[in-house]
């Protein structure tokens, strides 16, 4: 038999109802059952359409009033003692603190859960916390409710959950050494008592969710599976299951997947491109669940091929039951096309959301059942997908060659650059955004409304830099900044200049709790028309004696942070926008500017999730890092910029990035990042960060002064730069101003210690 499944839907609501909703619940405006009330809502319209677009396989407990992970926490009793301490926490108030941070009844800030990627996307999970003592509790209430809800509409559903395997690698505990994979026998009966439960309820199917399973998993990894497996192998009180995993190739892991005794594997087609040796050994009677039709992207899915797929697939292997699905949940996908009314009309028509590739897999059932033959639709999206393959926008032509290297080397560079700039030892300058207050985001909105004209506009952008230049003057950063004001967005503001870029009206896609992101859909050849940033470069260098740098986002992180063509590889599409920076970086010289910073936050995430993938894509991510910042002259200054500490597996990519000024977070974890760097001498400059701006804490001198001397233990005076740990955009400036003030007077200090 063929079937459909779906394994998640987007979950804000079409019009992203439960964000605003979340946000009126958390100041007070609503209660907590018009929050349910909308959350239910939500639930409903998604299952009914899912129903209506003739999906067999329809989740539920998919939805979520904040994050999944969250809500695998509350369903196991994994709640933090902080928490627990407070017994007037409860239910909503008590998810909300995990998620958000409370305060105590005494007045204590109870830190909310880290927050963290899941995977190798843009969503944020909040991370479990895992202790020898963590009292494991089952908590079904919510499963169960939202299997009975679809059931009192009529609707069955298989209930998704978050796998015990994945649940405790994705955890961590505050005691060293201490492994939560250590718990997983604690775990087990309650999932199987959960399992009995649902079954109870009537649930005839259950979707495990081990993401795990397209990792690289070390032995332990390994021997939790088995463990999960042999112990399911002898409990027969459940639901089938359907061991369901994406993002990578499960492959990987055949052995350790062909020990499982559930009835159900799903498979990531995009992720796993020869899934013929793990399928010929799978039993027959194994119901197997095809992810044929992209859960991350917006394409239109190309039916005639995956139809190929699905039927040789079925002619080889014979399975008994077949099921059509989404590569994987289609939480990263915006909700509906139909939304849309201003993507340009040739593009809007390439495109798929989730509504629609529901759709897709019930054309794709449609022609399987009939014994694999085209159903007249296939005709139209044939044609679809031939236009969008001869259209203009895709005729790349040559690919154009670009010198990689600096002219000279590092140390040449640096005597050139200190002749120039003359900085002092251990320069001070921050990231680059300064506080995006209500009042510039309003501007902004006054201008779109036509309340304010351009000229008003910039007037008013133009002011605020003046007045943050004065600033860093005025307290002693040695290179300035502008500010980034008029900017909405690192990526969207130079997507929105560049050619080749759509962008949606309601494109929404949950980053994390009620925060969601529109990312722009790059559909064609990128190009820069004219410059993005230099008038307002010029403009802010013209202020003032002192450096200021000019600022760009970095090709892969404006790749990752958007949808990206499907139909050649992305390290194309991120050479093409590297070309463009590299454009930019030549416009920025010849106005003046000397230093300029391209910031590669999302390097890191690009990351495939199985080390085999790393060198290819580290080569090609570094090599548009190259591209773009390797054609500045000798006495250009190119500093990058990375939010993050974990270095130490890639940080010879990084030195091979050759920026001249690399600066990094690690104040939070007590530059426990410089370990990477006693083992790897980094030959440049570089500024770990000594300012946690995350925090609303106003950080002290002699604290940052003690971040300085450790950070002085591995890298010489020399080469070390002072800076804030990421950008001040989400920060006021009651907290930004004292915070550098000190920051200044800890470079002073050590700075006169080391004259001494
Ligand atoms: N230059 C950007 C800023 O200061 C960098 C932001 C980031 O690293 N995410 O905001
Ligand atoms: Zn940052």
């Amino acid at each position: 038999m063929i079937y459909t499944s779906n394994l998640g839907i987007p979950r804000i609501g079409a019009n992203r109802e439960l964000k605003f909703a979340l946000e009126k619940y958390w100041k007070n405006q609503i209660t907590a059952q018009a929050l349910r009330e909308t959350g239910a809502v939500i639930q409903k319209n998604n299952w009914i359409l899912q129903k209506e677009l003739g999906v067999d396989f329809i989740p539920s407990n998919d939805f979520s009033y904040y994050d999944h992970v969250l809500d695998t926490s509350i369903l196991l009793g994994a709640i933090p003692n902080r928490f627990l301490n407070e017994p007037e926490l409860k239910d909503l108030d008590l998810y909300f603190a995990m998620a958000r941070g409370a305060r105590s009844k005494a007045g204590q800030v109870l830190p909310a859960m880290e927050m963290t990627k899941w995977f190798n996307t843009n969503y944020h999970f909040l991370v479990p916390e895992i202790n020898d003592n963590t009292r494991f509790k089952l908590d079904a209430s919510k499963p169960l409710n939202a299997y009975r809800a679809a059931r009192d509409l009529g609707i069955e559903t298989r209930p998704v959950l978050l796998g015990p395997v994945t649940y405790l690698l994705l955890g961590k505990s505050e005691k060293e050494g201490f492994s939560p994979l250590s718990r997983l026998g604690d775990l087990l009966p309650l999932y199987s008592q959960l399992f009995g439960e649902l079954a109870a309820a009537g649930a005839a199917w259950i979707q495990l969710d081990e993401p795990a399973l397209c990792t690289d998993l070390d032995s332990s990894g390994n021997a939790a599976y088995l463990e999960l497996f042999s112990y399911f192998s002898r409990i027969s009180n459940r639901p089938k299951i359907m061991l369901a995993s994406y993002f990578g190739d499960l492959t990987a892991n055949a052995e350790v997947i062909l020990r499982s005794p559930f009835e159900g594997l799903h498979i990531d087609l995009f992720n796993c491109l020869d899934p013929d040796p793990l399928l010929k050994r799978l039993d027959k009677k194994t119901t197997i669940s095809l992810g044929v039709v992209d859960g991350r992207n917006v394409w239109k899915n190309d039916l005639g091929k995956s139809l190929g797929v699905l039927k040789t697939i079925q002619d080889r292997h014979a399975f008994n039951d077949l099921i059509i699905a989404p590569s994987c949940s289609m939480l990263h996908v915006p909700q509906d096309l139909e939304l849309e009314n201003n993507l340009p009309a040739e593009v809007a028509v390439w495109l798929a959301f989730a509504r629609q590739k529901l759709g897709e897999i019930a054309e794709l059932k449609k022609a399987a059942s009939l014994d694999f033959t085209p159903t007249p639709a296939f005709a139209d999206n044939r044609k679809i997908i031939q236009k969008r393959a001869d259209s203009l926008h895709n005729n790349a032509g040559e690919d154009a060659s670009f010198s990689l290297k600096r002219n000279s080397p590092f140390a040449v560079r640096k005597a050139i650059q200190k002749r120039k700039y003359n900085l002092p030892l251990l320069p001070a300058t921050t990231i680059g955004s300064f506080p995006q207050t209500i009042e510039i985001r309003s501007l902004r909105s006054r201008l779109q409304k036509n309340e304010i004209d351009e000229a008003q506009y910039q007037a008013a952008i133009k002011a605020e830099i003046e007045k943050t230049i004065r600033f860093q003057e005025q307290i002693g950063l040695d290179v300035l900044v502008h500010g980034e004001f008029e900017r909405n967005d690192m990526v969207q503001y130079f997507a929105e200049k560049l050619e080749g870029f759509a962008f949606t009206e309601n494109g929404w896609v949950q980053s994390f709790g009620s925060r969601c992101v529109r990312p722009p859909i790059i559909y064609g050849n990128v190009n820069r028309p004219e410059p993005m940033t230099v008038d307002w470069a010029a403009y802010s260098q013209s202020l003032t004696q002192k450096p200021v740098k000019g600022m760009l986002t970095g090709p892969v992180t404006i790749l990752q942070w958007s949808f990206v063509r499907d139909d050649q590889p992305r390290s194309q599409t991120c050479r093409q926008i590297a070309a463009a920076i590299r454009a930019e970086v030549a416009d920025l010289e010849k106005a003046g500017i000397g230093i300029i910073q391209i910031d590669e936050p999302a390097l890191r995430e690009g990351l495939p999730l199985q080390k085999k993938g790393w060198e290819e894509y580290l080569k090609w991510a570094v090599e548009c890092f190259q591209i773009a910042s390797a054609g500045a002259r000798d006495a250009t200054q190119i500093h990058t910029h990375m939010c993050y500490a974990e270095f130490n597996d890639i940080i010879e990519a990084i030195g091979r990035m050759d920026a001249d000024v690399i600066s990094i977070e690690a104040s939070r974890s007590k530059m426990d990042l410089l370990e990477a760097f006693e083992k790897y001498h980094y030959p440049n400059d570089i500024g770990p960060g000594v300012y946690d701006i995350h925090s609303p804490n106003v950080p002290e001198a002699n604290e940052m002064v003690q971040l300085i001397h450790n950070a002085l233990k591995v890298i010489p005076a020399g080469q070390l730069w002072i800076n804030p740990d990421c950008g001040l955009k989400t920060r006021r400036w009651e907290e930004v101003i004292p915070s550098l003030e000190n920051m200044i007077e800890a470079v002073n200090i050590v700075r006169a210690e080391l004259n001494q």
